[in-house]
C-alpha cells in the first residue's frame, strides 16, 4: 500500500507549526513509510515577520529574522517551490518549482497556509509607486530607499528636492505602519549626525489612516499612549484620512492636503494568497471560509489556516460571529489544531474545534518605548520594551534565530548603527508588489486543461 501523503503549502508562522506538529505526532507511522509529509515553501527559511521593521532600521540583520527549514524541519520533505492551484476534484497540488518546471503533486491531505499579501487598492499610482513591507526583501529595500534619500537631501542645493526626499508617508495605523514609522523615524533621526549639511527640521515622517484611532486592539488607552508618544517625537500622525492619488513626487490624501515625498510605504491591511482564488471555493473578506475544525466547508481533506483563512472566532460573543484577526498568534495556535485534526482524520477519530483566547499585542516603537496590552495588562515605556522583546524571544522557533536576535540587539544598543545601503536592487524600480508570491498563478481554464490532459 502506498503511503498517504500530506501536502503542505507555505512554511511560515502557521505551516512550520503544523509540519513540526506532524513529525511530532506521525514519527511513528514517518519512519515506517506509511505517511509522507511534504512542505512546499518558495523559500528555505521561515520569516519572523514581527520583527521586520527592525530589520528596516538596521537595529537586527535581514538573516536573524529567519528560521532554517534545513534545520527546523527533520522527516518532513521538502519541495522548493510555489503552489501556483489546488484542483480539489483531483486531489492535487500545483506547483511550479524554483527550476519553473511545473508539476502536478497528489494528497491525501491538504493544509494550506499561504498566508496573505499586501492588499491593493484602487488608488492611482499606488502599485506603481507605493513600497511595500511584508518580506525580507521590502525591508532591505526600504531600509536601502529611505538611507539613499538623506544622501541624495544632502547632495542636493534645490530646496523643493530637499524637502521631498526627507518626507517620509507611512500608510496604515495598525501595528505594522506603527512600528515601521516608529523604528524607521529612530534611523533617520541617529542617520543626520552623517547629513551635516541637512536641516534636521526638514526630516518629517507622517502616518496616516483612515480609522479615528491607532491599533484599536490595543484599546482607547494604549492606543492614545501610542499616539501620544508618536506625536511628541514629532511623527505626525493623520488620522480619519486616507489617500487619494500617489505620484513619484507627492501623496495626496483624502482631506485635499498634499505632501511632497518620494516615499510612501503601504502597510494598509492584507488579503489571503491569490492562490486561493484557484480553489473556486467561497471566500470570506477574501479568505478562505473555514469550518470551526479548520477544514475547509465541503471537503473533508482539505485544511485551511493562518491569515489565508476565515476562520470564525469561538471566543466572540455569540461565538463564531466574528472572524480570527490575521495574527501570528492565531496561525501558530489554528496549525497545532489543524495537524492534530489531520492525524485524527488518518486515524478515524473525532476532530477538535478552534478556540482561541487572544493573549494580546506588544508594539515595538523603538529604542525603550512599547506600549504592550498582554493578559489585559496595560503596559509602556520600559517594562513594555522589556516584555515585547521578551514575547519575541519566547516565539522565536529556534534557539539559533533567538542567539542572533540578541546578539544584534546589544550590538545596535553599543555600536549603532552604521548606516550602509547595501545597494540592494540598486537603480531598480520597486512597486507594492514587486517582491509578493502574487503573480503566475494559474487561472481556472489552466487548471480545467491540466485536468483534462491528466485523465
Ligand atoms: C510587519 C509585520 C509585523 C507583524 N507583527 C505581528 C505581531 O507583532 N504579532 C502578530 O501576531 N502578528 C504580526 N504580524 C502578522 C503575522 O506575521 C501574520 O499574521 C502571520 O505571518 C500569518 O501566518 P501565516 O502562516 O498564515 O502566513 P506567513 O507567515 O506569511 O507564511 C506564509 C508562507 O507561505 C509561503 N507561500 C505563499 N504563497 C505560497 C504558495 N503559493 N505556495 C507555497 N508557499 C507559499 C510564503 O512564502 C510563506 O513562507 C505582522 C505582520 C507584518 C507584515
Amino acid at each position: 500500500m502506498s503511503a498517504q501523503r500530506i501536502v503542505v503549502v507555505g512554511a511560515g508562522f502557521a505551516g512550520l507549526k503544523a509540519v513540526q506538529r506532524l513529525e511530532r505526532e506521525l514519527k511513528g507511522e514517518l519512519a515506517r513509510g506509511e505517511v509522507e509529509v511534504v512542505v512546499v515553501n518558495p523559500h528555505d527559511y521561515m520569516l519572523y515577520l514581527p520583527l521586520l521593521p527592525q530589520v528596516a532600521a538596521g537595529v537586527i540583520t535581514a538573516q536573524s529574522v529567519t528560521v532554517p527549514l534545513p534545520r527546523a524541519i527533520k522527516r518532513a520533505q521538502r519541495l522548493p517551490g510555489q503552489v501556483v492551484g489546488v484542483d480539489l476534484q483531483r486531489k492535487v497540488a500545483v506547483v511550479r518549482k524554483i527550476d519553473e518546471n511545473v508539476v502536478d503533486l497528489p494528497y491525501d491531505r491538504l493544509i494550506i497556509t499561504a498566508g496573505s499579501v499586501t492588499r491593493q487598492f484602487d488608488i492611482p499610482g499606488l502599485e506603481e509607486h507605493g513600497l511595500g513591507m511584508k518580506n525580507l526583501g521590502e525591508a532591505a529595500y526600504l531600509r536601502d530607499h529611505v538611507l539613499s534619500q538623506l544622501e541624495l537631501a544632502n547632495a542636493s542645493t534645490d530646496p523643493e528636492e530637499r524637502a521631498a526626499r526627507c518626507s517620509f508617508v507611512v500608510v496604515g495605523g495598525g501595528y505594522a505602519g506603527t512600528e515601521t514609522a516608529a523604528s524607521l523615524e529612530l534611523l533617520t533621526d541617529a542617520a543626520l549626525k552623517r547629513f551635516p549639511r541637512l536641516d534636521p527640521t526638514l526630516v518629517k515622517w507622517t502616518l496616516v489612516d483612515i480609522a479615528p484611532r491607532l491599533m484599536p486592539e490595543l484599546g482607547q488607552r494604549l492606543g492614545e499612549e501610542a499616539l501620544d508618544l508618536l506625536r511628541r517625537r514629532g511623527i505626525g500622525v493623520r488620522l480619519e484620512t486616507g489617500v487619494e492619488e500617489v505620484t513619484a513626487d507627492s501623496v495626496t490624501l483624502t482631506d485635499g492636503s498634499v505632501i511632497p515625498t518620494k516615499t510612501l510605504v503601504w502597510t494598509a491591511g492584507v488579503t489571503a494568497s491569490p492562490l486561493v482564488k484557484t480553489l473556486g471555493v467561497e471566500l470570506v473578506r477574501g479568505r478562505v471560509k473555514t469550518t470551526t475544525d479548520l477544514r475547509l466547508d465541503g471537503y473533508e481533506d482539505v485544511f485551511v489556516l493562518g491569515d489565508a483563512a476565515a476562520v470564525p472566532d469561538l471566543t466572540a460573543s455569540p461565538p463564531g460571529s466574528a472572524l480570527c484577526p490575521p495574527t501570528a498568534q492565531h496561525a501558530t495556535r489554528q496549525a497545532v489544531i489543524a495537524a492534530d485534526n489531520v492525524v485524527a482524520s488518518l486515524r478515524g477519530q473525532p476532530l477538535r474545534e478552534y478556540k482561541h483566547h487572544d493573549l494580546g499585542l506588544v508594539v515595538d516603537l523603538g529604542g525603550t518605548q512599547a506600549v504592550a496590552h498582554p493578559l489585559k495588562l496595560r503596559l509602556t515605556g520600559m517594562l513594555a520594551q522589556l516584555v515585547t522583546r521578551g514575547y519575541h524571544l519566547y516565539a522565536l522557533p529556534q534557539a539559533r534565530t533567538r542567539a542572533r536576535v540578541v546578539f544584534n540587539w546589544i550590538l545596535h544598543l553599543f555600536g549603532g548603527d552604521d548606516f550602509i545601503r547595501i545597494g540592494f536592487l540598486h537603480g531598480r524600480k520597486s512597486e507594492t508588489s514587486s517582491f509578493e508570491e502574487t503573480r503566475d498563478y494559474l487561472s481556472e481554464e489552466e487548471m480545467k486543461q491540466r485536468a483534462s490532459a491528466a485523465s
